[in-house]
């Protein structure tokens, strides 16, 4: 059956519409892409459409895009992944990781290239569902969390030391309800010498088929670290704050504990946790010798760390730089292994189809210090900076205005210059997904 002419005139239009529009919205061109999902560590193109990487590629055509942008001689890499950080802010509560301990993410995370971390327990089954409505949905930052498997969550030690409150089952329901987002069980800050917060954690974790992450508390004879990574934790659970010193992490003779090399054998995962007591030289320098590396790099972000030892993400990156670790294993333990350790294997990656996170960082040499949890300073030569942020497609952070025009090319009475197929700072008005166009 021949179309009407109407239909016809239509379909004319929808087939030059399509041909019109570019094939990707944004393409990084030039950088060294370090994407260790799939082997990658050589300059590369990457091109992204509808938020989602389209292609990586040797010479991708820049006429192929809406927006290409220069960004040889930087590391362009999959958007960081820091799983452990605590931001459930806004709730009032003094002295609190659910309340003033905690920040409100988008601060600093894509201005370090950090597009998804997992809170680390702020929230319990109790107060989870506040946490989601005040913070998670409202953040820009992909937000996942650990659960806390006290059901009032980290809220000082009344409720943290509180036996009572640590209920597997209501826990792991609450974790079922929001699978995917709700990333792992955490237990942390216990004081006593029973395993209970251990043990229903591992018992809430089996029940809703995720992992769980220990922060071991005080050290207790009866509760020893090696029992811990040995036998009360199953593979694929994490052991964070792994050179903090605090637990027998190194013992007497300097040697690393001979039970996290049993447990890393069985599948446990070490993360590093830095935060503000958690990261020292004289246990960090050591492991790293003894080839004790860390399976991922995390802040343990707060109140508490951010402006001492621990600046940022890209910080305690830098100081694996300055132990020594390469560049490649720096980024795979801050992309694609906590990705995977999460269970979200659809990030910390390039793969075509994945969501478009991009870090853009520039390796700068110089004299730098790093400090750790005592003060104690570690100099290096190589130190990392975000020049730009890319989460699900859109421009989120430019430091040095790569993506942008000079405004001197502009018609004089110039405004917003982006578009928003690719822009999320300053996307221009009547773009794809930006404003209705301001009237006159
Ligand atoms: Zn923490």
């Amino acid at each position: 059956m021949r179309p009407t002419p109407i239909a016809a005139f239509f379909l004319l239009c929808m087939a030059h519409y399509a041909s019109s529009q570019p094939r990707y919205d944004l393409l990084l061109q030039g950088g060294h892409v370090i994407d260790p999902r799939n082997g990658i560590s050589a300059v590369r193109d990457v091109a992204i459409k509808d938020g989602a990487i389209a292609a990586v590629g040797e010479r991708l055509n820049a006429s192929d895009a809406l927006k290409a942008v220069d960004v040889s001689g930087l590391y362009v890499t999959p958007g960081l992944v820091d799983i452990h950080v605590h931001v459930f802010a806004g709730t009032g509560e003094r002295n609190s990781y659910a309340g003033d301990n905690s920040l409100y993410p988008d601060g600093y995370t894509f201005r370090v290239g950090v597009t998804t971390v997992a809170d680390a327990g702020c929230a319990g089954w109790r107060n989870f569902e506040a946490f989601k409505e005040h913070v998670i949905d409202r953040a820009k930052t992909r937000v996942l969390a650990f659960l806390n498997i006290v059901g009032n969550g980290m809220r000082g030690g009344r409720f943290e030391q509180d036996l009572a409150d640590m209920e597997a089952a209501p826990a792991a329901e609450m974790a079922r309800k929001y699978k995917g987002l709700i990333v792992g069980i955490k237990t942390a800050h216990y004081g006593g010498p029973e395993w209970t917060p251990v043990e229903h954690a591992v018992e809430a974790g089996t029940a809703a088929g995720i992992p769980v992450m220990v922060d071991f508390g005080t050290d207790h004879p009866e509760r020893p670290l090696a029992d811990l990574v040995t036998k009360k934790l199953r593979p694929g659970d994490i052991y964070t704050h792994c050179y903090s010193g605090l637990r027998h992490e190194l013992d007497a003779s300097g040697h690393v504990n001979p039970g996290m090399i049993e447990g890393r054998k069985r599948g446990v995962i070490f993360d590093v946790g830095h935060g503000g007591g958690s990261f020292a030289w004289r246990i960090a320098v050591p492991a790293m010798q003894q080839k004790f590396l860390p399976d991922s790099i995390s802040t343990d972000l707060h109140v508490g760390s951010m402006n001492s030892g621990m600046k940022d993400m890209l910080n305690v990156m830098d100081k694996f730089l300055a132990m020594g670790m390469s560049l490649d294993d720096v980024i795979v333990r801050s992309t694609w292994n906590p990705a995977r350790e999460i269970h979200h294997e659809e990030l910390g990656n390039l793969s075509v189809g994945s969501p478009a996170d991009v870090a853009v960082l520039r390796l700068e040499t110089g004299k730098f210090g790093f400090t750790d949890m005592y003060g104690a300073r570690l100099s290096g030569t190589q130190k990392l900076d975000c020049e730009l942020t890319v989460h699900n497609g859109r421009v989120v952070y430019d430091l040095n205005g790569i993506t942008r025009p000079e405004w001197t090319t502009l018609p004089a009475d110039y405004r917003e210059t982006g578009n928003a197929a690719w822009d999320a700072v300053t996307p221009a008005r009547g773009g794809r997904g930006g404003r209705a166009p301001a009237k006159k």
